[in-house]
């Protein structure tokens, strides 16, 4: 179980559920998401990196939340059982009460993803990308925060004896994510590698699976040495 996530947590496992039960259905995530309840908590503030009501979602977005709480701001919360799931977690244990928690305060919308999506279709040469960019140092700390970023690499790990074989989280913002054996990098610098990560996000999933693959956390801003993170790209744009 996962008490008190916040709602653009949950929200990207009904995204990333899409990638995971396209062309193979992934036994080892999908077991591991009917085994898991999710209890969020609402958000009652949001900093300045939050975007969720840009990519259609709100501090009380109940997407992908099993149950929510809303604080009462005494200690008491109301709660919201969502799925079949919340609703056997909770069922006899609550008291009915007049109090409602009052709708929070919402990020004002940062861009039009719409937009984004139709510059990044045209504008895959422009150097919009390394005037924005330049600085990204490639330490991957965007995508390992990031609640949508999924991508992975299988690897052989062991010795003669025994060995296993791993699945390990990657970053398409890592050199050696797109190193060929030849040497060759089609994405040879990180101005073409935070594209990507836009370009994912913003046209490639969306095209393909009709989900913009971010919910607006904000935490690639904040977690990022350089003050990068998707939104001051948005923003630019
Ligand atoms: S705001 Fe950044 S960290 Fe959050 S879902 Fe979007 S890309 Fe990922
Ligand atoms: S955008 Fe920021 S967090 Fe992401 S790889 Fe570049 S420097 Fe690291």
């Amino acid at each position: 179980m996962l008490i008190a996530g916040r709602p653009c947590d949950a929200a990207a496992l009904p995204i990333l559920d899409k990638v995971f039960n396209w062309d193979y259905k992934d036994e080892l995530y999908n077991t591991r998401r009917q085994l898991t309840t999710i209890i969020t908590l609402a958000c009652t503030e949001h900093d300045d990196a939050c975007f969720c009501t840009s990519v259609g979602l709100a501090p009380d977005a109940e997407r992908g939340s099993d149950a929510m709480l809303l604080s009462l701001g005494d200690g008491e919360y109301e709660v919201r059982p969502l799925t079949e799931k919340g609703k056997a977690l909770f069922d006899g244990k609550l008291k009915a009460s007049e109090r409602g928690a009052s709708l929070p305060s919402a990020p004002e919308k940062r861009f039009d993803a719409e937009k984004v999506r139709a510059f990044v279709k045209e504008n895959f040469d422009s150097p919009f990308w390394p005037a924005q960019t330049l600085a990204c140092l490639g330490c991957g700390a965007c995508a390992y925060t990031c609640p949508t970023c999924h991508c992975f690499d299988i690897v052989d790990e062991g010795n003669i004896e025994r060995g296993v074989r791993a699945r390990n989280w990657d970053s398409c913002q890592f050199r050696m994510f797109t190193l060929h054996a030849s040497g060759h990098n089609p994405r040879p610098n990180q101005p073409a590698r935070q594209r990507q990560r836009i370009d994912h996000k913003f046209r490639i999933y969306p095209e393909k699976f009709g989900e913009i693959l971010c919910t607006g956390c904000g935490n690639c801003t904040r977690n990022c040495p350089e003050g990068i993170g998707v939104l001051s790209v948005l923003s630019a744009l």
